[in-house]
């Protein structure tokens, strides 16, 4: 069989295999790189996840998608070095549960798609004797979650830069404590003027020969492993039985989540609907509803802050999935069918209020903790409850996406429920470390010639 190509959302960049489709990140015409087939899996394929580890189903789910470009034992490694935390899937009540993504190094869901673009990118530069430096700048958690996920991998090194007076001090840690190939910045700064050197650094024709990286999160090596973890849910939940199909509950800010579960439902999984939560930027429930798109800017601040996103990256993705075409502005050449839309998704907004209510009602109801971003995620799955009775019943499997560790929202956990949530192994470990980072003006020829010295 001939390897799956990748085409750009935009239309007019050339199709191109995985491998290249990973390294360049964007395609050439700005747009976003898809699969031009979805493979699918049979029935009895699906049966047999049951008994399955989760780097198995990973296995699995990516190596249709990689026929012909990764061998089996190359890809075998990767997914078990990608995947070597636990996936829990606590039950709330009757058949409903919450699949917790939270357990990863930095107990964010976003461990799960850049861990595996990391080994992946591994693979290709070894195989070509090439290097990558990865360069970015964090207000946060998007740094920590890079750093984590390359952290000790060959080929690749990884520089962050980060607003010393605007980070929390976990945050700083989770990627002050690492070493080896990362290396962390801390400027007096704000957050723009990092993102601004790093633009800078990005356009200097000077710096070419260290081969400049941005690990960018619309990549598609992040986007397929998203599929993976709505396959293991359906394997451990239902594959033994002759059940009923799942209906999902995702959080969403940038739709890279809620892609990989579409992707997953196109592979052949047993979905029944998704139910697609954003906080108070609510474009996409408008969109779904009302056929006009509407980029919200700037974005609203809500306190599930990995959510306040006004234009999503991945909504071109979607509307390409449904057969339209937009691109990154937000224009809409083609419309997608948003019947078979609305057949397959129901879209909520939900206030920073309901947020707040849901962390309370969910843990005095069911002892459920969660915090801000999977809160909304259970309002949608209340929501759609109340709006669809027939739907509520014992046998029916729900399961609501949990994508950061409550740990890491004390401030809001004590607030809502009065105590301070325990700190999951990942995080307990770095309070012990010791911390190491450079810190260095905001001036850009500072910063190049910092960059030249040492790579
Ligand atoms: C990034 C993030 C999200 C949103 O995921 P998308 O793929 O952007 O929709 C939700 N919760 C947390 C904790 C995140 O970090």
């Amino acid at each position: 069989m001939n390897p799956i190509l990748f085409y750009s959302t935009n239309l007019e960049a050339e199709h191109v295999p995985f491998r290249d489709a990973l390294l360049k990140g964007i395609a050439p015409d700005r747009g976003l790189y898809m699969p031009t087939e979805i493979p699918t899996f049979s029935k009895e394929e699906i049966r047999s996840f049951s008994d399955m580890d989760y780097y198995e189903i990973a296995f699995a789910v990516s190596r249709p998608f990689l026929r012909d470009q990764i061998p089996d034992d190359d890809l075998m490694n990767i997914v078990k070095d990608a995947y070597n935390y636990p996936v829990p899937l606590e039950n709330a009540y009757e058949r409903k549960f919450v699949m917790r993504l939270d357990q990863g190094p930095t107990a964010s869901f976003k461990d799960f798609a850049a861990r595996m673009m990391g080994r992946l990118m591994q693979y290709y530069l070894k195989q070509e004797n090439r290097n990558l430096l990865i360069l970015t700048a964090t207000s946060g958690d998007t740094g920590s979650a890079i750093a984590n996920a390359f952290y000790g991998l060959d080929n690749i090194k990884v520089v962050v830069l980060f607003p010393e007076k605007e980070v929390t001090a976990r945050q700083r840690k989770q990627m002050t404590t690492l070493g080896k190939n990362v290396q962390i910045i801390g400027l007096d700064a704000k957050f723009d003027d990092c993102q601004a050197l790093v633009k800078t650094a990005f356009a200097d024709s000077e710096l070419d020969y260290l081969n400049l990286s941005s690990a960018n999160s619309i990549n598609i090596g992040r986007l397929l492993p998203q599929a993976i973890y709505y396959v293991y849910a359906f394997a451990k939940l239902r594959a033994g039985t002759d059940g009923d199909d799942v209906i999902f509950s995702v959080p969403s800010g940038n739709f890279g989540d809620m892609m990989g579960g579409l992707i997953a439902y196109r592979m052949g999984l047993p979905v029944k609907q998704f139910v697609i939560v954003t906080n108070e930027n609510d474009e996409f429930p408008t969109f779904l509803k009302t056929g006009t798109y509407d980029i919200i800017s700037p974005s609203l601040n809500c306190i599930s802050s990995a959510m306040n996103v006004g234009h999503p990256s991945n909504i071109s993705r979607v509307v390409a999935l449904y057969g339209g075409a937009m691109d990154e502005k937000g224009n809409i050449g083609k419309m997608p069918d948003l019947d078979e839309m609305r057949k397959d998704m129901v879209s909520y907004s939900v206030t920073d209020k309901e947020t707040e209510e849901t962390i309370q009602k969910a843990y005095e109801k069911f002892e459920l903790l969660l915090e801000p971003h999977g809160a909304v995620g259970w309002a949608g799955l209340i929501r759609y409850l109340k709006d669809h009775p027939e739907m509520d019943t014992p046998e029916q499997c729900f399961v609501s996406l949990e994508t950061a560790h409550p740990a890491k929202f004390p401030e809001k956990i004590i607030e809502l429920l009065s105590f301070d949530p325990p700190l999951p192994p990942s995080l307990a470990d770095i309070e012990a470390k010791e911390e190491s980072y450079d810190t260095l003006s905001n001036e850009y020829e500072d910063f190049k010639r910092y960059l030249k010295e040492r790579y």
